[in-house]
C-alpha cells in the first residue's frame, strides 16, 4: 500500500495513479495541530487496515492533480547515519562509518514532500549537496529492539534527499535548514518491499545521473541501525531514518530538478530555489577558515 499526505491536510492512499481519500477514516483534519494524522495511521494501521482497503473502491483524482506534501510532517525525530557506504567514506576522505560513529538527527522542520521545492539558503560561497538515501518509517514504539526484531517495528520506506552544507561547522546546523529532508513521494508499506538491503537507488541532477548504488552495500545494515537507536532513544510511530549516502554526492543551484528514485518505493523530482533567508553566521567564513 501507498500512503500519501496531500492538499493541506488531506491523507490517501495511491491506486493505479489515482490518489484516493482516506482522510475520514483516519481523522485529519485542517485544524488539527500539530499534524499527527499519519504518526496516528501508522500506529493503528493493523486495526485501520481493512477499513483502508474498503476504500480502494472510492474513485480518485489524478495524482498530477494533487500537491504531494511529506508523508509524516511531525515525526518526533528524524534519524540520520553519516557515512553508511564505504565509497561515500573514500570521496570524504573519512577514516569513521556509521557502525562505530553513530547517527545525528535532523529537525521534523527540515522535512518537506515531492511536490515542494529545495530553497537553498542564502549561503553564498558554500556547496549545497544533495545525498540520496533510503528513508525507513517507523511504525511500532520500541526501546532496546534486539537485531533480530527489526521487522516488528518497520512500517514502511520511502526516498530521501539529505541536503547538507559543506563545511566543518557542526554538522546539524549544516543539514538542519527547511526543506533539507525531502521525503516521498509516499510511504511504500514494509509488505510489498521483500528485502529492503537490496534496492538499487539512483539520483539524478538536471537528467544526469549522479549517484546509482544499492542499498545491499550498507556498512551497518538495517537490523543494525534500528538496533543502535533504539539502544539509544525510544523509537515512535512516524520517526525516520535516513540510512546514508553512497558516493556520488554533489552540488545542487537554483533552477536544477533532482530526480531520485528507489526501485519498488517511487521516485519524486524536485525544483531548486534561492531562498532569501539563511544567512547565518557560521556559514559567513569560508569553509577551510573553519
Ligand atoms: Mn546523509
Amino acid at each position: 500500500m501507498k500512503l500519501v499526505r496531500f492538499d493541506g491536510f488531506r491523507i490517501g492512499i495511491v491506486r493505479d495513479a489515482q490518489v484516493i481519500d482516506i482522510s475520514d477514516i483516519v481523522g485529519a483534519s485542517a485544524t488539527e495541530w500539530p499534524p499527527v494524522a499519519m504518526n496516528r495511521l501508522i500506529r493503528d494501521f493493523a486495526q485501520l487496515r481493512p477499513r483502508i482497503e474498503q476504500a480502494a473502491s472510492r474513485s480518485g483524482t489524478p495524482l498530477r492533480d494533487v500537491t504531494l506534501l511529506t508523508p509524516v510532517p511531525w515525526p518526533n525525530k528524524v534519524i540520520a547515519y553519516p557515512v553508511n557506504y564505504h565509497d561515500h567514506a573514500a570521496e570524504m576522505g573519512a577514516a569513521y562509518r556509521a557502525n562505530t560513529q553513530g547517527f545525528f538527527l535532523k529537525p521534523p522542520s527540515s522535512l518537506s514532500g515531492a511536490s515542494e521545492p529545495i530553497i537553498l539558503p542564502a549561503v553564498s560561497g558554500r556547496r549545497i549537496d544533495h545525498e540520496c538515501e533510503l528513508a525507513i518509517i517507523i511504525g511500532k514504539e520500541g526501546r532496546d529492539i534486539p537485531r533480530e526484531r527489526w521487522r516488528d517495528h518497520v512500517f514502511g520506506y520511502s526516498c530521501l534527499i539529505d541536503v547538507s552544507v559543506r563545511g566543518k561547522e557542526e554538522r546539524v546546523a549544516r543539514k538542519a535548514a527547511d526543506t533539507f529532508c525531502p521525503v516521498g513521494p509516499w510511504i511504500v508499506s514494509a509488505d510489498e518491499i521483500d528485502d529492503p538491503a537490496a534496492l538499487r537507488g539512483r539520483l539524478w541532477v538536471n537528467g544526469e545521473l549522479r549517484q546509482d548504488a544499492n542499498t545491499r552495500d550498507w556498512v551497518l545494515d538495517l537490523p543494525g541501525m534500528i538496533e543502535m537507536a533504539a539502544a539509544i532513544m525510544t523509537l515512535y510511530p512516524g520517526d525516520i531514518i535516513a540510512a546514508g549516502t553512497p558516493a556520488g554526492v554533489g552540488p545542487i543551484k537554483a533552477g536544477d530538478k533532482v530526480r531520485i528514485a528507489f526501485e519498488n518505493v517511487g521516485e519524486m523530482i524536485l525544483d531548486v530555489v534561492q531562498g532569501e533567508t539563511g544567512r547565518a553566521s557560521i556559514f559567513r567564513n569560508p569553509p577551510d577558515a573553519v
